[in-house]
């Protein structure tokens, strides 16, 4: 009987494996198609000033329809472009996509100082060609430098290998900013903060969650991170932001800059400068 069960089991587990390795197989293909037939949009989440309680730049996503048709978020999709190396192309066509917007968003007077801030993979730390790339885009497009920001994740930096560090340098010597997303969830020896080239910090929204929740664990990250921040002179903003409580308390303890459903949710390109027309 044992054993009729143990060999259930091990069916069990190989059709999960199959169905799992299927899925992956339908995102990579659905990834391909999208990549081929300009199957990607994009959608732009404002990011606000908190001095002034107006947004200043913005944060892009990408969407593809036929993936979230299927239920599939770009949390779930990023991940495998990477093992994939489809990611390579997605990063490219995100920021060439973003860089065509600003050009046109420049033509508004009003909006010439208006950043945009891109996720990077951080497969991109190890590309040679990235550096170079982003370069030609910026010419290309005839990009303010100061108006692009690169989002890196901070598990991305964790091997804190010499290649990721020149990639960084040489990143930030073409005028542009970088930033650390999900800050608090990775591995970042906080004193290495001093010898990255990034500006600001982005607090996880699951820190920006529990404020004000007494019982969280967690709860005093926002405040550590606000402190690392002045102590290394980073700016911070705040992700995730959900409710006015969240908001007061990030302003009221100097939080440069926040984003989150509260304030705004993602929207396309035409609510957002429909949105920076009103704000301006
Ligand atoms: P992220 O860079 O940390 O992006 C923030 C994610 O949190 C977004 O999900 C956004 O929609 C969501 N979010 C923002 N504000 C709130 C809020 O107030 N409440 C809640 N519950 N969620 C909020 P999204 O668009 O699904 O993106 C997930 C992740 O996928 C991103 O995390 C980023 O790591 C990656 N990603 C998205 N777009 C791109 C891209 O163009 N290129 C690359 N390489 N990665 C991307
Ligand atoms: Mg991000
Ligand atoms: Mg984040
Ligand atoms: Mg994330």
């Amino acid at each position: 009987k044992a054993k009729a069960l143990g060999k259930n089991r091990y069916q069990f587990c190989t059709e999960d494996i199959a169905r799992a390795l299927d899925l992956r197989n339908q995102i990579e293909q659905a990834l391909e198609q999208a990549l081929d037939h300009n199957g990607f949009h994009l959608v732009f989440m404002p990011i606000y000033d908190l001095t002034i309680m107006q947004p200043t730049g913005a944060e892009v996503l990408i969407r593809c329809p036929a993936l979230a048709e299927m239920g599939i978020s770009p949390e779930q999709f990023i991940p495998i472009a990477e093992a994939t190396g489809q990611i390579k192309r997605i990063d490219l066509w995100v920021l060439e996509r973003a860089l065509q917007i600003l050009q046109e968003m420049n033509a508004v007077p009003a909006f010439e100082h208006f950043y945009l801030a891109i996720n990077i993979s951080a497969v991109e730390l190890h590309n040679k060609q990235f550096t170079r790339q982003v370069s030609e885009l910026l010419s290309k497009y005839q990009t303010n430098p100061a108006q692009l920001e690169l989002e890196l994740t901070e598990t991305s930096l964790a091997n804190d290998d010499p290649d990721s560090l020149h990639t960084l340098t040489q990143l930030t010597e073409l005028g542009l900013t970088l930033s650390l997303d999900d800050f608090g969830t990775g591995y970042t020896a906080f004193t290495q903060l001093a010898s990255y080239p990034v500006s600001a910090l982005k607090i996880d929204r699951s820190f920006t969650a529990v404020i004000g929740d007494r019982s969280a664990t967690k709860q005093p990250m926002v405040d550590i991170i606000l402190s690392l921040a002045k102590l290394y002179q980073l700016d911070v903003v705040a992700e995730g932001v959900e409710s006015q409580q969240q908001l007061d308390y990030l302003q009221q303890r100097g939080c440069h800059r926040a984003q989150g459903y509260f304030l705004c949710q993602p929207i396309d390109k035409d609510a957002l400068l429909q949105t920076l027309s009103t704000t301006a």
